[in-house]
């Protein structure tokens, strides 16, 4: 009766993100009601595994009592502390001082903000800021990758590169350009890694000589694609891409929302390519989904810039709610459980999780396994041969959704069959397993 009573009430009031709001209508909330480590339980007592971290963000597992206590003592001692008027919080500045010191090379500031979509709105208009302050005013163009996402606010989208959020809006994107992206299972150059950055590192060089290298001020990379389906770039794709950027003076963003905070390994995924970009953008795992923060990080260079640039003028870019003491809290907790152990965990369970996912490569509907760590992705095809995608009018992801929920296992099943997983990084052998054969069931249910 309660579980009626709340479908109905969120039925008539609530809007859900990204969604069709006809469809949801129709089909009903699916409610959450507690959760545990990385097991989800609903409102009617079925027990999930949650392979998907929530949206790829629970890194640290649910229940963390550590997390819960950090919050409930913040929120007792200042719940809230603005960062204008040069007035500040203790957890906010702590959390600042110990990201820069993991922070790859010279990212040695941080701009906390609410989230990823706002982290990379922030970095736009800190670029156009950088730019401005260098004296190079045209520099307005911006590019991103195919299938990139960067999320959904207003100029942020338009470097995101997914049709959902773009069609009907009737936002001009007239300053986004895109590059293919590097997607090594439906690259026309084929799947051998340095034909794929080669045709990379020429598709930007060509973006760069039609719009002008004194016009472009930032190349926006994920060191993953999440939302593109899991798209895993070769070894040094992210080094060539910035060499190029470096060579024409075009800042390098790394949007690492999904890849930061051990969700592939080490704490940044840039640090595997070597790579110091002149911004990084992080939320989601910053905060393991507790609270709401994000986190862009700028170089010393890009610091100063900026900063001689306004001399005493104030930089007009904040939010009531940047630096909240309670997220700085909870992003402390969260560094300190990271540190102690949950990093190597996810390491080891990353490597058992990928193994387990390969061991589906059998399965008639499985054409491709990709990942790193603790993010990855099956493309399921109905001809392995020739690749042939699930049949999109049958909206073969919802029905899979469906399936593995019944299964008791959530994961993303991406529009074009492509299932995607990013479990919490507290995940036991006995998880991954879980995750690994309700996979299976699901795909022997769906041929
Ligand atoms: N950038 C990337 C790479 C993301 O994956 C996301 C969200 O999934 C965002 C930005 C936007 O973050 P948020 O949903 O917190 O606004």
């Amino acid at each position: 009766m309660l579980i009626n009573s709340l479908i109905e009430l969120d039925r008539a009031h609530l809007v859900h993100p990204v969604s069709s709001y006809r469809n949801h209508e129709t089909s009903g909330v699916r409610v959450l009601r507690s959760a545990k480590g990385a097991t989800l339980t609903d409102a009617s007592g079925h027990q999930l595994l949650d392979g998907f971290a929530g949206l790829w963000c629970v890194n640290a597992g649910y229940g963390q009592d550590s997390i819960v206590e950090a919050a409930t003592r913040q929120l007792r001692e200042l719940p809230y502390a603005t960062g204008y008027f040069g007035l500040g919080s203790e957890p906010a500045i702590r959390l600042a001082a110990r990201l820069a010191e993991l922070a790859p090379g010279d990212l040695n500031h941080v701009y906390f903000t609410l989230g990823g979509s706002d982290a990379i709105d922030s970095t736009i208009r800190f670029i156009r800021y950088y730019h401005h302050a260098e004296g190079l005013p045209q520099k307005d163009q911006f590019i991103s990758v195919e299938q990139g996402y960067h999320g959904s606010s207003t100029a942020g989208s338009g470097l995101t590169a997914l049709p959902a959020f773009h069609v009907g809006f009737g936002v001009p994107y007239n300053w986004q350009h895109k590059i293919p992206s590097h997607y090594a299972y439906r690259n026309p150059v084929g799947s051998h890694p340095q034909a794929i950055i080669d045709a990379s590192v020429a598709a930007l060089r060509a973006k760069i000589a039609e719009l002008g290298a004194d016009r472009i001020a930032a190349f926006y990379i994920e060191p993953i694609q999440g939302s593109g389906g899991v798209l895993v770039p070769p070894p040094s794709w992210l080094k060539s891409m910035h060499a190029v950027c470096k060579e024409n003076d075009i800042l390098f963003v790394a949007d690492e929302v999904i890849t930061g905070f051990g969700r592939v390994g080490p704490f940044f995924a840039c640090e595997e390519d070597d790579v110091v970009p002149d911004f990084m953008t992080t939320a989601k795992g910053l905060t393991s989904g507790y609270v709401p923060m994000g986190a862009v990080f700028m170089s010393d260079r890009v610091y100063d810039t900026i900063a001689d640039g306004a001399g005493k003028m104030a930089i007009g870019h904040g939010y009531t709610y940047s630096a909240h003491p309670v997220s700085a809290a909870v992003g402390l907790a969260c560094l300190d459980l990271y540190e102690n152990g949950l990093l190597e965990n996810g390491r080891k369970a990353g490597r058992r999780l990928m193994e387990g996912l390969r061991s589906l490569a059998d399965h008639p509907l499985v054409g491709d396994v990709r990942g790193r760590g603790m993010l990855a992705a099956i493309e399921l095809v109905t001809d392995k041969h020739r690749k042939t995608p699930l049949p999109a009018q049958a909206d073969p992801a919802r029905r899979i959704f469906d399936r593995a929920w019944d299964n008791g296992l959530v994961i993303r099943a991406f529009a074009q069959g492509v299932l995607g997983y990013a479990p919490p990084l507290c995940c036991t052998n006995d998880d991954i397993d879980g995750i690994i054969e309700r996979t299976r069931m699901t795909l022997d249910q769906t041929l």
